[in-house]
Formats: C-alpha cells, structure tokens, sequence
C-alpha cells in the first residue's frame, strides 16, 4: 500500500470511528430512556431526536403510564421535541431502540425525517420496508442491551406485549 494510500485509509478510519461513536452516544441516549420506561413499570423502548448532533426530543413508550395507545416511544419523543419545521425534520435523524411500528414508522415518513437508526429488530419488525420504500434511510445496529431489554420484558409480560402491537 502507498503512502497517500495509507493516509486515505486512516482518514476514512477516523471518520468512521467518529460517527460509530456519535451513534453509540445518541443510541446510549434512546437506552437511557428505554429504561427509565421499565422503571416507571412500562415498556422498555425509547427514542431520540438528533439535529445536527443535538438531542432536540426525547421520550419513551407511555403505553401503561399514561393508558396511551399512541404514546410509544417515537411518538412521544416526536412530542417533546415540539413543533417543528419541516427544514428541521429535514436535518434530523431518530434513533429508537426497537424496531418503529407502522403508526411510528407513518410519523417519520409523514414529516419527512430522512434517517432511522434503529437498536435492534429481532424482537420485532413490521415497517422497516416502508420506511425504505419512502425514502427514509433505515440502519440497524442490533444492540446487545436493545435485545436483552425486549426479551426479558416480553418474556414476563406476554399479554400486554400482545396488545401493544395489535395481536
Ligand atoms: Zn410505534
């Protein structure tokens, strides 16, 4: 390999560093919230709003807090972020720890956020074709805790899993 070969290299290697760390710190963001939604006795799924680097929403699902069927956790997060302008959405990115459902997954193509980073969809998985067929561009990183989250809340809490995706 040449020099300036290996000078691109190392480059590209640190941009790519710089952006997984970027994406760890804002998914770590989207986990803390997930599990502040297990501690108040909800789901362990959240969300977060990044524009240009910046957190400007946050939440988690409210399902059993609030008795909401349409408070999960992008939504809610969309909600706090507030009213915004379509040249914002449009510099955006969410970050959510599962997998968006069709009601969440028709937000973020409605107001047009281009970019979806997503902690895991082993656990669940319905939208991520629409998402793309719109547009949006869908990552999924398959997160450890993102898994380990679902799982064990699903595992104790079958019925209500069940209700929240309409089985
Ligand atoms: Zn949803």
């Amino acid at each position: 390999m040449t020099r300036a070969l290996r000078l691109v290299k190392a480059h590209d290697n640190q941009i790519a560093a710089r952006y997984s760390r970027a994406i760890d710190q804002f998914l770590e963001a989207a986990i803390e919230e997930a599990r502040a939604g297990l501690r108040e006795g909800g789901f362990p799924i959240g969300s977060v709003l990044v524009c240009e680097g910046q957190i400007i929403g946050r939440g988690h699902n409210q399902r059993v807090q609030r008795d909401s069927v349409i408070h999960h956790a992008e939504m809610n997060c969309l909600e706090n972020a507030g009213r915004q302008k379509a040249s914002v959405y449009a510099r955006c990115t969410i970050y959510t720890t599962l997998s968006p459902c069709p009601m969440c997954s028709g937000a973020i193509v409605l107001y047009k956020i281009p970019h979806v980073i997503i902690g895991e969809n082993s656990t669940f998985l319905r939208a991520e074709e629409t998402l793309r067929a719109n547009g949006t561009r869908v990552d999924v990183v398959q997160n450890a805790e993102c898994i380990e989250l679902m799982r064990e809340f699903i595992s104790r809490n079958p019925e209500l899993w069940n209700e929240d995706i309409g089985v």
